[in-house]
């Protein structure tokens, strides 16, 4: 049994995190989807945005920040 990378609650289907940052991962990126078509912007400035403004919920905000973390050169899209 392992355990969410943000929280310490249990994965789901064996992922990196719980259900509720998982839902906020799935959330994060069909944000970013219509956020890039719409302006073309980068995912890590996207993630920059997200930490920044006052919309996004508790989750997805925790999510974005453990993405930036540990998110290397190697990443990038
Ligand atoms: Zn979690």
């Amino acid at each position: 049994m392992s355990f969410c990378a943000i929280c310490d609650r249990v994965v789901v289907d064996q992922k990196e995190f719980c259900y509720y940052h998982q839902e906020a991962l799935g959330r994060l990126q069909e944000t970013f989807e219509d956020w890039r078509k719409a302006s073309g912007i980068g995912w890590e400035e996207y993630l920059d945005k997200l930490c920044q403004i006052d919309e996004t919920g508790q989750w997805v905000r925790e999510v974005a920040e453990h993405i930036k973390s540990k998110d290397g050169p190697s990443t990038k899209t």
